[in-house]
């Protein structure tokens, strides 16, 4: 059903986010806190956007998503013309509409967002494409011309399935490669299904599976392949195989144990709850516990919240800045307040205290926050501000590190001195080895979703120009 857009509702309406399941109900279950819109709340909302000339919005948004231009479709009902829109500039649009942090990217740079509230993009965003699906659409693939090419892609993370999606859209014969049982890297099993269901990978799947991606899951490049095989298997390589080492908070106490190491829980609460065995990740149960979490990111946060789940006794979150510094989604803290979560802010974790070998409390000292040169404030300690938080377990957020395999430096792939993988011109993702490209975190560090897949197309592309000028080998499969 289409209808007329009213481009002056913004004056008389309000920003509405899509309601939230009651906290009684959230603090217990994993499924998604948010419902989705109805039509005619997303059309409401979506009429909001003033269409401006030059949209701000667009170019925060790291894939430069059409956003006026969907909204304005959104708004008239015509949700199929929508959701091929969306799949112009993103792989996974249900997946940042639900978990890109909107408040520091499209929603921070809306015009409404001084005074009015902004659009509420990641929301409508997601509306779009579930109801877009729930109507049967897929991606029209009838005018693909075939390349006579197949490509290797290593990890099915968000870079790795963005660069799927679009070699696949181009005609490259395509094979994704991961050592895990489902798609999705982080966002399966990393990321709760309080922020992000797994149904949503699952889905996904089949949508990539339809158009033509092969997967080979449970197989780990390096262990079940080996890298230089893998090179003679296909014609050029994409590697999107994320940064997995913790970062070390080295504090006194930590060898006597109580330590939870959070992507552990994380993974190991999602494996729980969908009877998946992945060897390494044990389902650690905090019922009962009195549980620090120290760190300030989006991992800290989906600790936190999976702890409340747990039914925790208690969970507060120890970061050494204030609230404004949390390098996390605003949104995220707030719902981790709202369902019960304490903060420490200005604390700064010192060492851990044992009765024995029993976990009893931890030592912090508090914090001032001075001016750095990057900008970001520094947390400076104030002499004689120690004191202990009780606590029976203690959970580590403290973000991750690069973790190149080491096969990477025999296929020629080169990294830098913290283990990035290096980008060498010309073109964009690509390596040293001019056959193989690689984005994601493995290339920025600890980052987006939505960054890997902007990366991750680009470097697709790169892929399409490199082969385009080679000579055909017929590798395909
Ligand atoms: C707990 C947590 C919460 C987060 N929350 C958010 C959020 O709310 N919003 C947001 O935008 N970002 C969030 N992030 C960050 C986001 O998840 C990552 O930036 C993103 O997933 C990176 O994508 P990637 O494809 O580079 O890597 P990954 O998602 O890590 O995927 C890498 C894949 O490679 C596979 N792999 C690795 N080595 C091999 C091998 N040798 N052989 C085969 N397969 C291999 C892995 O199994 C994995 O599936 C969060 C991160 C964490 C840890
Ligand atoms: S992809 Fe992320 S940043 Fe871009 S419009 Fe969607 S929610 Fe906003």
């Amino acid at each position: 059903m289409t209808r007329k857009f009213d481009h002056f509702a913004f004056l008389d309406r309000e920003r509405a986010d899509p309601d939230v399941y009651p906290l009684e109900v959230r603090r217990k279950e994993f499924r998604e806190i948010y419902k989705p819109y109805s039509q005619e709340e997303a059309a409401s909302q979506a009429e909001r956007c003033l269409d401006c000339g030059n949209p701000y919005c667009e170019w925060k948004c790291p894939v430069h998503n059409y956003i006026p231009n969907w909204l304005k479709l959104a708004g008239e009902g015509r949700i199929l013309e929508a959701a091929d829109l969306c799949h112009e500039t993103n792989s996974l649009p249900e997946v940042c509409g639900r978990i890109c942090p909107q408040d520091r990217l499209c929603e921070q740079a809306c015009t409404l967002a001084t005074g009015f509230g902004a659009v509420t993009i990641g929301a409508i965003e997601r509306y779009i494409v579930d109801e877009a699906l729930k109507q049967g659409w897929r991606p029209d693939l009838s005018h693909v011309r075939t390349r006579p090419w197949s490509v290797g892609v290593v990890g099915a993370g968000p870079a790795g399935l963005a660069c799927a999606d679009v070699l696949t859209r181009n005609g490259v014969s395509v094979t994704v490669y991961d050592r895990y049982p489902e798609i999705g890297g982080l966002l399966s099993f990393g990321i709760p299904d309080f922020k992000l269901e797994l149904q949503v990978m699952r889905r996904r799947r089949e949508i990539l599976e339809g158009a033509g991606v092969h997967f080979r899951l449970n197989c780990e490049i390096g262990r079940d392949i080996q890298a230089h095989e893998l090179e003679n298997m296909h014609d050029a390589l994409f590697f999107g195989t994320g940064t997995y080492t913790p970062v070390d908070a080295s504090l006194p106490g930590m060898e006597k144990g109580g330590i939870v190491p959070a992507l552990e829980y994380l993974i190991g609460q999602t494996c729980h709850m969908y009877d998946i065995d992945l060897p390494g990740y044990p389902h650690i149960e905090l019922a009962g516990e009195h549980v620090l979490v120290l760190g300030g990111g989006d991992t800290a946060m989906d600790c936190v919240r999976t702890a409340i789940r747990q039914g925790a006794a208690s969970v507060q979150c120890v970061y050494r800045r204030d609230q404004q510094n949390m390098p996390g989604s605003r949104r995220e803290v707030k719902h981790a307040m709202s369902e019960g979560v304490q903060f420490e802010f200005n604390a700064l974790p010192l060492a851990l205290m044992h009765e024995g070998r029993k976990l009893v409390g931890l030592e912090i000292a508090r914090t001032r926050l001075v001016a750095a040169g990057d900008g970001r404030p520094r947390p400076e300690q104030i002499p004689g501000s120690e004191e202990v938080l009780p606590a029976t377990a203690l959970i580590f957020a403290f973000g991750y590190r690069p973790s190149p395999p080491k096969w990477l430096q025999g296929i020629d792939v080169g990294t830098d001195d913290a283990g990035l993988v290096q980008m060498e011109a010309p073109l964009p993702g690509q390596t040293s080895n001019p056959a193989i490209f690689a984005a994601g975190d493995m290339v920025r560090g600890s980052d987006l979703v939505v960054t890997a897949i902007a990366d991750a197309r680009l470097a697709a592309e790169s892929i399409i120009q490199y082969l385009d000028m080679q000579k055909p080998q017929l590798k395909r499969a």
